[in-house]
């Protein structure tokens, strides 16, 4: 009797559509957390957030290739699939999906969905395609699975921002937003750190800092250009990072017009070639 209810309450690993299909079949209210794998706390808030939400609670970890537009990203890519087991099975998630790259892209054709023009900002004007794999990707996720709710972290605003909007369209599912995980240090935790050695990841909460700074005085003064610009030649020059783009943009819809609307300051900026985003 002990171990049935061991069995009963222990993680399934789940690797084929057809043992999904049966392990699933009968779950209406599953919170789905969709990952790249390596871990880390700002996962488990997604995943905690899932289980006081949701009756039970999946997790997928696939990098996806479609949405990575360089290859030596994609290959080196951080993963550690042992670490994220235990750290799941610790965390109590119901269920784990770890598919193949054919089996998610063999299945069906799907069509592919191009931006428009004005959601072509901040990372989609950097990564060619990068949302288009994201989103299709999360297209035949929630096909597969049919979650009540999919959790996405605030850290990829514009992630969560064109997912929302494209899944709440085309299906029932919800897509809920959970609150950036941060460092000690306000370094946002993110899978890449682990590729920077920890003289990079102090600069990194520095200039976490002086962007935490600079979006309170944007906050006072509305929107000071000429203040960002001088910021980010500072930044530049003093950490010696290339930024793609440092600006504020309103929560809405994404557009640089802030009116009275809730807005965030948004960056994406090298460092010793790894690529990170955060927004405050
Ligand atoms: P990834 O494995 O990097 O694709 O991220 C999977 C999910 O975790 C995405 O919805 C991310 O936005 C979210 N996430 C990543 N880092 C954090 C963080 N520091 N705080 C909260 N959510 C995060």
């Amino acid at each position: 009797m002990f171990y049935l209810l061991i069995l009963i309450l222990q993680m399934k690993l789940i690797r084929q559509i057809t043992d999904l299909n049966k392990a699933i079949s009968n779950q209406k209210e599953l919170g789905f957390v969709p990952t790249m794998g390596s871990l880390h706390k700002g996962h488990a808030s997604l995943i905690n957030f899932s289980k006081q939400k949701c009756k039970k609670t999946l997790v997928s970890i696939f990098v996806n290739p479609t949405q990575f537009n360089n290859v030596n990203d994609f290959k080196t890519y951080p993963q550690n699939l042992d670490k994220d087991i235990k750290l799941l099975k610790r965390l109590k998630v119901d269920f784990l999906y770890l598919p193949t790259v054919s089996q998610i892209y063999n299945n069906k054709e799907h069509k592919i969905n191009r931006l428009n023009k004005s959601q072509k900002v901040l990372c989609a004007k950097f990564r060619k395609g990068h949302f288009e794999g994201v989103l299709d990707v999360m297209g035949r996720f929630t096909d597969i699975i049919k979650p009540k709710n999919i959790f996405m972290g605030e850290k990829d605003y514009q992630q969560f921002f064109l997912v929302r909007n494209f899944i709440q369209r085309k299906y029932k599912t919800k897509v809920i937003a959970c609150k950036t995980i941060r460092d000690v240090n306000q370094v946002a935790l993110s899978s890449r750190n682990s590729l920077l050695d920890l003289e990079n990841l102090n600069k990194v909460g520095k200039i976490s800092l002086v962007l935490i700074k600079l979006k309170n005085l944007i906050k006072k003064n509305i929107q000071d250009k000429k203040l960002i610009k001088k910021i980010k030649v500072d930044l530049v020059k003093k950490f010696n990072i290339k930024i793609e783009y440092l600006e504020c943009r309103n929560l809405l819809n994404l557009r640089t017009n802030l009116e009275n609307k809730p807005f965030k300051l948004f960056v994406a900026y090298y460092i010793k070639g790894v690529r990170l985003i955060d927004n405050f």
